[in-house]
């Protein structure tokens, strides 16, 4: 995950450059990845990688799918469980996955 188990991701910030320390945010802090994530991340990966492979930018893409560029950054990096992901996302998703696309 982002913070490697530790629960927290160390950066740098104003003023000064000093060092920060936030919870991290794929765990909550708690340095356990939730298990829904490892399928999330990698499908969120996948979607990413279309998504790139047809040369659109995150906000295109969210454009043409019908929700927040915020949504799709989330599923992209398995912020959200799978089976939360918006709807638009999901038939997306089973069509990168080779799965019948309907027409619509
Ligand atoms: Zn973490």
């Amino acid at each position: 995950m982002n913070c490697n188990g530790e629960g927290k991701l160390v950066g740098y910030g104003c003023p000064g450059f000093r060092r920060i320390e936030l919870p991290c945010d794929m765990c909550d802090g708690t340095g356990v990845a939730p298990a829904w994530q490892a399928d999330a991340v990698r499908e969120g990966a996948g979607l990413k990688a279309r998504r790139r492979a047809a040369d659109r930018s995150l906000r295109e893409e969210a454009l043409r799918l019908g929700i927040s560029p915020v949504a799709l950054s989330d599923a992209e990096r398995g912020k959200i469980p799978s089976a939360d992901w918006p709807v638009a996302l999901i038939i997306d998703w089973a069509g990168s996955v080779g799965a019948p696309e309907r027409d619509l």
